[in-house]
């Protein structure tokens, strides 16, 4: 049974993950997420359904479309293969088979690959999923087993007014915005899923990590102060990283003071 249910998520994550896909690519263009079907982004030829099976038709095709041998972006079995993986780990994490936390927190994660990716490509996080899944948050919070609908209010508010005093303190010193006020609801809606304790765990890891890269790239790439990271993506990975395995840190690390 336990290999079965296992590779049903893993399957479930692949498809879903090739829906992502469609998403991140079609929403900052304003794109609908239903019509047209999928084509090629080189020659336009509609994508067959047995070309568009999660990673195989990648492999199978070697990376390559069929009709004008272009090359297929590598973004696509990636995002696929992560959902999945995220997916994964979002059962073992759980370990109640598809309760009702399973498929908010596949949703969690799946809203974090979208925007982590979407900031990645376009330096933006839009409102317009940001704001319904804070909503959702806060809707979903009176109906959970770990979280009050007090405590997703104190995440949101802490997760997005400590980045709105960042943004403010660095406008205010350079005349200029630092980061966005994307970045701001999106840890609204990242505070109200996953309460304090976890949302400055993921405010931390997101800065220290963003910090980390930037100086890589300053010291190795050449790149200057002005060059912006996209913050939301060091967000995405930080806010499941606090998911999956923040609360045992989080333990853990209270245990060294405790003598
Ligand atoms: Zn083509």
């Amino acid at each position: 049974m336990e290999t079965l249910r296992i590779i049903f998520v893993i399957v479930i994550g692949l498809v879903w993950g090739s829906f992502l896909n469609v998403v991140i690519y079609r929403l900052p263009r304003g794109e609908s997420l239903i019509t047209p079907p999928s084509t090629c982004p080189s020659c336009g030829r509609r994508i067959k359904w047995y070309d568009n099976i999660p990673v195989l038709s990648y492999l199978f095709l070697g990376g390559k479309c069929r009709f004008c041998r272009n090359k297929i972006s590598l973004i696509y079995p990636v995002v696929e293969s992560l959902t999945a993986i995220l997916f994964l780990l979002v059962y073992f994490h759980n370990l109640r088979f598809f309760d009702l936390q399973f498929f908010t927190d596949c949703l969690f994660v799946s809203s974090l690959v979208v925007i982590g990716f979407i900031d990645y490509y376009h330096q933006i996080i839009p409102g317009y999923i940001t704001l319904p899944l804070l909503a959702l948050a806060l809707i979903y919070a009176p109906f959970r087993y770990d979280l009050s609908f007090k405590e997703a209010l104190i995440g949101a508010l802490a997760g997005g007014g400590f980045l709105l005093l960042v943004y403010a303190v660095y406008y205010l010193w350079r005349k200029k915005e630092g980061l966005g006020l994307g970045d701001v609801m999106m840890m609204l809606m990242v505070g109200a899923y996953l309460g304090l304790p976890l949302t400055i765990l993921t405010l931390l890891f997101a800065s220290v990590s963003g910090a980390i890269v930037g100086l890589l790239l300053m010291r190795f790439k050449k790149k200057t102060l002005q060059f912006a990271l996209p913050f939301g993506s060091f967000i995405a990975l930080a806010a499941v990283v606090a998911l999956l395995w923040g609360q045992p840190l989080i333990s853990w690390y209270l245990s060294l003071y405790q003598h």
